[in-house]
């Protein structure tokens, strides 16, 4: 089982790791902190060497027990040999803002107007989430976003905690979020929580406190159906 440092550090950078297993193209080691596609967050890139080669990766991808690191280059690592890794920092830290900013955007919307969130997806530059919204303008978004940059102002905490799953699902929050659709066979349920505005059972990146998510702008608003509003945002600065 691959070991994922990003879990309990965000910001760890670069890390040393032991080749597990190679599938063509791919690596699978023992630790990392390349995150792997997943709960709408797009995969890190980043370079893995071993002193005298160096291959960049460009894809991640989490199958089973491993993660598997897509690099280019002719010749693979063998396995058992330690390999220096390196993500690339700006397209991650970008990641961070923008996932934690559509948590702000998850958490006012259900504080001030009661919708739930149906989908949500994110890329490096923007990102969007869905919610049962009926009654929905242009005007109503732009005030959202401006509550949404109230927070990040308010500079508040945002915390990671392992819970076992039995206390998890004893959190009227996470029910809401649909804690109940997890796979069975999670035992500890990670969550992340923007004290006292939005908690979620959530594997992604965040950043440490909301101040660090930047500007928060509104790129676009669509109506995906009567009761379904879709909210494009981007993080500036
Ligand atoms: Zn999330």
């Amino acid at each position: 089982m691959t070991e994922l440092l990003y879990q309990t550090d965000s910001y760890l950078r670069e890390f040393d790791a032991q080749v597990t297993a190679v599938d063509g193209q791919r690596v699978a080691l023992d630790r990392t902190t390349f995150y792997a596609t997943s709960g709408g967050q797009p995969h890190d890139t980043g370079t893995l060497g071993d002193g005298s080669r160096g291959w960049r990766v460009s894809e991640v991808r989490r199958e089973g027990e491993h993660v598997w690191h897509t690099v280019e280059g002719a010749e693979m690592p063998a396995i058992g040999t330690t390999l220096h890794g390196a993500i690339d920092w700006d397209r991650r830290y970008k990641l961070m803002r923008t996932h934690t900013a559509l948590h702000l955007l998850c958490g006012v919307i259900w504080r001030d107007y009661q919708a739930p969130v149906t989908g949500g997806n994110m890329d490096v530059d923007e990102g969007r989430l869905d919610f049962e919204l009926r009654d929905f303008s242009n005007e109503l978004a732009q005030e959202i976003i401006e509550r949404v940059n109230g927070e990040v102002q308010a500079d508040r905490v945002v915390e990671v905690q392992f819970l076992p799953r039995a206390k998890a699902f004893q959190i009227p929050d996470l029910i809401r979020t649909k804690i109940n659709l997890l796979p069975a066979d999670i035992t500890e349920i990670r969550t992340v929580n923007i004290v006292g505005l939005d908690l979620q059972a959530d594997g992604g990146t965040h950043v440490r406190c909301t101040s660090e998510v930047g500007k928060v702008v509104l790129r676009k608003t669509r109506s995906k159906g009567a009761n379904n509003k879709r909210i494009i945002i981007a993080v500036e600065g």
